[in-house]
């Protein structure tokens, strides 16, 4: 490089490193300068300056850091920012790279401003990513080499469980019928597909990234996230593509299962000592009853199978459904098409974020990425009350029910904010907002993240009719009430269907199929074990969905195979398998807190928590560090195992 263009890069360096510093948060800035100088005394000597000053609970520039009602002392606050640009100028190494339990209860406890418990350190060391595996057993023995570990589905699941399962020592191989890595985000490609959570939340707490474009990331970098993992951890050697799962057996004399395929038309069995499950839980797009479909002439879309060769620019769409991926379809159609339709049978509470369609701050984007620490500190506070909470907002609390009618305190602080913003967007339109309003308890469905569909439905050429989809003509859909729409496209936003494993031919100990187990209702042990099914593990199971994102779903799921199967190493077993009593313990005391959520007292709310039994298959009732406790590692009381045969 010329000299005078390294002056260029060095000047933009030092101006972004004076505009970024000046806005980050001073807690953050503080623990950036104990990494940079491996100075702890600096938090007793400024942390008292930050006594009774409210922490981000998300990013470090988040409105509730701004709007923070008590400022720390002005003084301190520059004397650390000037302190952080001079050794970010002299030397941006970090001595202090990973602080031990008890300094980073020190520095977590000041990151959050309240004292944490034993688990919620735990979790919170995890989530910030200065430790993976905490309460995990030290490993005396390396699992022998013929211990084969078969991972089915290559999305975020498979590929942590890959990643994670491989640095343990097993013999990994992963099958998907796919031709490349990441599920969901490999699969969805309809316009305007993007996360509803917040990147630094739906991200991997190994594998974190600073680099995030965007605050809630589309589809496809998020894809490309997941692709950077599987590469970084170096397992496409290990992956099979277009594979496709079709059943698998307990082979009780060999202590294997036997997992059958198809590959390019030709069966083709594995064997293996034990199975993860990572097909996902949304993979099976649901189509609705629609008679007539085949007479309608125009273009027919699914947003779960989406032809990117069909082109609706200029079209007159009917867009069926009003869930998350509707409102980020219709969102993205209505620039292109002529006029579109959304037809809803029930309307959803949406979250407003001020941040949902923005690029990352380019000041915030610059310290995430050259200022040590910054994302790892940032990413805890996110993560504050996912480790502190002692309820979900889908928990009912007596008291406040007896006292207002209403769920929980909690609850009814996000329920208000929703509707707020609802009243709020549709000041001007009160029959839209009428239409848009909710009658059910909130959360008892998934509220969505308006990603810009409030905004939509208000455009001109955008029409919100209530009703439901009945059949078909040659150009219009008829609904159930015999009304007529017009249109030369269909969307068809209509979800998943929530059948877990219900395609597959899954048979454990004595030929009994898992699909007569499970009906007429899925049950699983912690979500993700079933008796008479050894060395077999199944991820995002029945009751096993997070009040948070996926990703934190997988790592404590894939820590917990882990963990089984590092236990047969250590008491050289063949098989591990829970028991009937084990089993049936857990699913009553879940039942029993089911109850008292609001998934079970939904009034009209309908969605994919309910079964058609009525039972809750999909959620956890308890809070996220409860699970995460509860999967540290195995309780050997609740399972039956049997040791490796001689020889
Ligand atoms: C449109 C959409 C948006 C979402 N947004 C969010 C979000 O913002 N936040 C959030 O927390 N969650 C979100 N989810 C839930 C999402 O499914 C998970 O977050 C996550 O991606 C699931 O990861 P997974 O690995 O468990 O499953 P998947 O991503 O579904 O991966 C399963 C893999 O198994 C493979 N597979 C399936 N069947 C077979 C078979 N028979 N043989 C071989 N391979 C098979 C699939 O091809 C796939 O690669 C979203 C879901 C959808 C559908």
């Amino acid at each position: 490089m010329a000299e005078a263009d390294a002056a260029i890069v060095d000047n933009n360096w030092a101006d972004r490193l004076l505009s970024s510093v000046d806005r980050l948060d001073p807690v953050v800035a503080l623990l950036a300068l104990v990494h940079l100088t491996g100075d702890r005394s600096l938090l007793s000597k400024y942390g008292p300056a930050f006594d009774g000053v409210p922490r981000a609970g998300g990013s470090s520039f988040s409105a509730k850091a701004q709007q923070a009602q008590k400022a720390p002392d002005a003084a301190a606050v520059a004397a650390i920012r000037a302190r952080l640009i001079a050794e970010m100028e002299s030397n941006p190494v970090p001595v202090l790279e990973n602080p031990g339990p008890a300094l980073f209860k020190q520095m977590a406890e000041f990151a959050l401003d309240r004292q944490l418990t034993e688990d919620a350190l735990g979790m919170g060391r995890e989530a910030a990513g200065f430790a993976v595996g905490v309460g995990g057993i030290e490993s005396t023995k390396v699992p022998p080499a013929d211990f084969e570990v078969l991972i089915i589905g290559a999305g975020m699941m498979g590929i942590i469980a890959a990643v994670r399962l491989k640095a343990a020592g097993f013999n990994i191989r992963v099958i998907e019928r796919n031709t490349g890595v990441g599920g969901t985000w490999f699969n969805n490609t309809y316009p305007n597909v993007a996360v509803d959570t917040p990147s630094v939340e739906y991200s991997i707490s190994f594998a974190q990234n600073s680099s995030w474009s965007k605050y809630y990331p589309r589809g496809g970098e998020y894809r490309e996230y997941l692709d950077g993992v599987a590469r970084k951890y170096r397992i496409f050697d290990q992956i099979d593509f277009e594979t496709e799962f079709t059943g698998c057996r307990w082979d009780a004399d060999a202590l294997q299962w036997v997992v059958s395929t198809m590959q390019g038309g030709e069966e083709v069995t594995y064997r293996a000592r034990a199975v993860v499950m990572a097909l996902g839980f949304l993979t099976r797009p649901s189509f609705p009853e629609v008679e007539g479909l085949d007479r309608f002439k125009g273009p027919v879309q699914h947003g779960g199978y989406w032809d990117d060769s069909v082109d609706l620019t200029g079209k007159n769409i009917v867009v069926v459904g009003t869930g998350a991926s509707s409102a980020q379809i219709s969102t993205g159609l209505a620039d292109r098409a002529s006029h579109v339709t959304v037809l809803q049978r029930q309307p959803n509470y949406m979250m407003p974020d001020p941040r949902v369609m923005q690029n990352v701050d380019p000041d915030e984007l610059w310290a995430l990425e050259n200022i040590p620490f910054v994302t790892q500190w940032q990413r805890l506070q996110w993560f504050s009350s996912m480790m502190t909470r002692t309820a979900t907002p889908a928990q009912i609390d007596p008291e406040y029910r007896a006292r207002t009618g209403g769920v929980s305190e909690m609850n009814e602080g996000a329920r208000r904010l929703s509707i707020g913003y609802l009243e709020q967007k549709f000041a001007e339109r009160p029959d839209l907002m009428e239409k848009v309003r909710p009658d059910f308890p909130f959360f008892s469905k998934r509220p969505i993240l308006d990603c810009g569909y409030y905004d939509t439905l208000l455009r001109d050429d955008v029409d919100l009719v209530t009703g439901e989809l009945n059949s078909c003509e040659e150009s219009a859909i008829v609904l159930s009430d015999g009304r007529r729409i017009e249109c030369d496209a269909l969307v068809l936003a209509t979800g998943y269907s929530l059948e877990y494993f219900a395609e597959f031919d899954i048979k454990g100990r004595d030929d009994v199929a898992l699909q007569d187990l499970w009906n007429p209702v899925p049950y699983a042990y912690k979500g993700m074990e079933v008796p008479g099914f050894p060395n077999f593990f199944i991820t995002a199971g029945p009751n096993s969905g997070l009040a948070s994102s996926h990703t934190v779903l997988a790592e404590q799921q894939v820590h917990y195979v882990t963990e089984c199967l590092k236990h047969m190493v250590e008491d050289d077993l063949a098989t591990i398998e829970v028991t009937e009593q084990a089993c049936a313990d857990f699913n009553e005391m879940l039942q029993e807190r089911l109850e008292n959520t609001i998934w079970m007292q939904s009034g009209s709310a309908h969605g994919y928590y309910r079964h058609q039994t009525g039972k809750i298959v999909l959620a956890f009732p308890g809070p996220n560090v409860e699970y995460w406790k509860m999967l540290r590692r195995p309780e050997i009381a609740d399972y039956a195992v049997e040791p490796l045969k001689a020889g």
